[in-house]
């Protein structure tokens, strides 16, 4: 432990000793020594760095991508898409920290009085396998622009991802100490959320760890950021383009092989087309090519582990034994591999506790909502609130929607994506703060007063 085990082959490909708790600490000593320097770099300074950082990921994209694909599993497709995705929010911070980081004149009864945005200092991002650079780079391009330091604790099956992602910084000519990856477990995290020397932490990933971790940070107050969980709804209404929206959602449901944040997880049909939509969608996700994800033509690939696949079984077991429908799918599939079959599930009975959770993997729920405002109610029902699609061409529907869906994020005939010029972020069990766009790099700063008499 930390292993790397491919999840089309279930194969332990490459194990790695785990750093210890003097690692760890010697990694915080550097952080900080790195941190003195790195705050009095101007900004144009630390700006050309990052740009290189996306030079070598444009540079080492393929490699990259063979890494993620061999870790966690994604199509390499969808690997190669992401590097260069962790390029471009490089150069949009590069392009905008400045901007964003100019002192703020405030009108008061002083001389002059303005707000100035400083570091922090060192900031722990404990980071999640799904997305292994993108997650990682969107917290450390706009953390070290604004002149902090970053520690990286990846998720323990990814760790090959964890040390090109530092390797990526210390030939791009960082500094060393300005960004670190720890190869360590979850029941090391606290002591290093305690450490004074630490200044901020921030999470992504499920809802246990963000407790855990929020309460560490609120027990040694340090200011913190979670992105957790979602269960998406993707409300479609009579007056949308149903074949668009139908192909969206399968996009949506299969981001990623299923396993997104951001995913559309709930569906949430009107009862005027809810029968064509499910009958389309079937047809959709029984024609998906499973295979392996370093195959061009695959079109889902296998979910990252075996606890994985068996932790999806049981929750579509628990919605079937409610009394659910499953119109296809429903089980792993026979081969090698954390396979699960693409899978819909309708008439859900409003009891089964299932229906609340998130369903990390190819199983779309869908819903028949009589009216705009029972889209909306099923749209709310969940603890989590993440993004939204809404799918209709009617003005005042999309404004309802727009007001009334209580998520992060609402878009309007298209699906959820992450974007560096727009903020990311939930509301509910999903979390708080939010990353990306100028509120993505105030986040974890010292928002400073000063006030000339
Ligand atoms: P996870 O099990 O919570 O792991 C995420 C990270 O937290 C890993 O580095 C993990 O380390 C660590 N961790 C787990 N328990 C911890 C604890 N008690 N204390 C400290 N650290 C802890 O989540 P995952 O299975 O990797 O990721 C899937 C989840 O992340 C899904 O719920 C997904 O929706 C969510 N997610 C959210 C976003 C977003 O932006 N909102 C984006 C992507 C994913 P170990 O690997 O060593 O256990």
């Amino acid at each position: 432990m930390p292993d790397s085990v491919n999840p089309a082959t279930a194969r332990t490909e490459k194990s790695f000793a785990r750093h210890s708790a003097e690692d760890a600490r010697n990694a915080i000593g550097n952080a900080r020594a790195a941190f003195e320097e790195w705050r009095a770099t101007p900004v144009a300074d630390r700006a050309a760095l990052l740009r290189r950082v996306a030079e070598v990921l444009d540079a080492r994209r393929d490699e990259m991508a063979r890494l993620a694909t061999t870790e966690m599993g994604k199509r390499i497709a969808e690997a190669r898409a992401e590097v260069e995705k962790c390029a471009w929010v490089c150069h949009y911070y590069a392009d905008n920290a400045e901007t964003f980081l100019a002192d703020e004149t405030r009108e008061s009864s002083a001389a002059k009085s303005f707000v100035r945005y400083q570091p922090l200092g060192i900031v722990l991002a404990v980071m999640p396998w799904n997305f292994p650079y993108w997650q990682v780079f969107r917290f450390a391009a706009p953390a070290l622009m604004a002149g902090n330091v970053g520690l990286l604790k990846h998720a323990s099956n990814v760790p090959q991802c964890a040390m090109a992602i530092e390797e990526s910084f210390l030939e791009a000519g960082f500094p060393q100490g300005v960004f670190a990856s720890l190869l360590i477990g979850s029941d090391q995290v606290e002591a290093i959320i305690a450490d004074d020397r630490v200044r901020a932490v921030t999470l992504t990933g499920s809802e246990a760890a963000g407790r855990s971790v929020a309460a560490l940070a609120g027990k040694h107050i340090k200011p913190s950021v979670l992105e957790l969980g979602g269960s998406d709804p993707f409300v479609v209404m009579p007056s949308a383009d149903l074949d668009a929206a139908v192909e969206t959602a399968v996009a949506a449901r299969m981001i990623n092989n299923a396993q997104s944040c951001i995913a559309a997880k709930r569906f949430i049909v009107h009862s005027d087309i809810h029968a064509r939509f499910v009958e389309a969608m079937a047809d959709r996700f029984q024609a998906l090519k499973i295979g392996d994800p370093m195959d061009e033509d695959t079109e889902l690939g296998p979910l990252s582990s075996r606890q994985a696949l068996e932790g999806l079984d049981a929750q579509v077991r628990a919605l079937a034994d409610a009394g659910a429908s499953v119109i296809c799918g429903g089980a792993p599939v026979d081969r090698p591999g954390h396979y699960f079959e693409p899978t819909l599930i309708a008439d859900i009975p409003d009891n089964a506790g299932t229906r609340f959770e998130e369903l990390f993997g190819p199983v779309a729920m869908v819903f028949e909502a009589a009216s705009i405002d029972d889209a909306v109610r099923l749209a709310n029902e969940t603890p989590f609130g993440l993004g939204s699609a809404v799918w209709t061409r009617d003005q005042d529907e999309i404004d309802h929607f727009v007001n009334a869906i209580e998520a992060g994020s609402v878009f309007v005939n298209q699906k959820v994506a992450s974007d560096p010029r727009l903020p990311f972020g939930g509301v509910k069990n999903s979390g708080y703060g939010r990353e990306l766009s100028r509120e993505g790099i105030v986040g974890f700063v010292n928002v400073k007063t000063v006030s000339i008499a």
